[in-house]
């Protein structure tokens, strides 16, 4: 851990879940005990928004999985951040991968969308990551620093932006970094963070890893110095999966 604050574990629920299997999952959460160290936040499929903050303990903050660019108005099947935050959201993942490579959103969108939602109060899970044949090409870092200055080109105040390190390979796959893989680069994003934002900004932002983290792995990966919590995709359905990963802080 290095980002101040504390360590920081985002339940990503994408497009998973039903009234009853969230219901479920909400109890199990309600009833958890998770240590004072770390804030919990899940981010549920749009349409169960409401049931979740209406049932869900305030010790887990809620988050959407992406927001539109701009105040709303005639865009058929967008949400815009305003709306998130007349409905009690904290958050927004904003660049996840899924929304990268499979409904092509381009860097300069996800920036166009980070910006509004940090004009609108909310917290921002900024996504980065390299896809298989980019490691295997050892352009890892030239990929991820390029969608890190997309993000900064529209970022003036780093305060509330967690950035989250997803190695494309690695999500939903069940074949996770190990942890000096996932220690490189997010060591070499602080270090970007420092020669392109400031030292200060590097040192305060927390850069936590998702791709296949479970409950298993989690405690690996918590020791290592530059990752600062967690993005969990499969294992943050499962409630006391979720808990022993938010619970792996040390
Ligand atoms: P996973 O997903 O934990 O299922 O690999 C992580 C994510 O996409 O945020």
């Amino acid at each position: 851990m290095t980002g101040s604050g504390k360590f920081f574990v985002g339940g990503n629920w994408k497009c998973n879940g039903t009234k009853e299997s969230i219901k479920k999952l909400v109890e199990d959460l309600n009833s958890a005990k998770f240590e004072e160290g770390v804030d919990v936040v899940v981010a549920p499929p749009f349409v169960y928004i409401s049931q979740v903050i209406d049932t869900l303990t305030d010790r887990i903050e809620v988050a959407a999985q992406n927001s539109w660019s701009g105040k709303g108005g005639a865009f058929t099947g967008e949400i815009s951040a305003d709306q998130l935050v007349d409905v009690g959201l904290k958050w927004v993942i904003q660049g996840h991968s899924e929304r990268r490579h499979v409904i092509g959103e381009t860097n300069a969108t996800i920036g166009k969308k980070t910006s509004y939602a940090l004009s609108k109060g909310l917290g921002v899970i900024a996504c980065v990551g390299e896809k298989l044949e980019e490691r295997e090409a050892d352009r890892t870092t030239e990929v991820v620093f390029e969608q890190m200055q997309a993000f900064a080109d529209e970022i003036s105040d780093w305060s509330k932006v967690v950035i989250a390190y997803e190695p494309v390979w690695a999500i939903g796959t069940g074949k996770v970094a190990s942890p000096q893989q996932a220690q490189e680069v997010h060591a070499a994003i602080r270090g970007w963070l420092s020669d392109k934002i400031s030292p200060e900004v590097a040192a305060a932002t927390r850069i936590i890893y998702g791709g296949s983290v479970n409950g298993t792995n989690s405690g690996e990966l918590a020791k290592k110095e530059d990752i600062d919590g967690f993005l969990v995709g499969g294992a943050s359905l499962k409630g006391p999966e979720f808990v022993t990963i938010c619970n792996a802080v040390t």
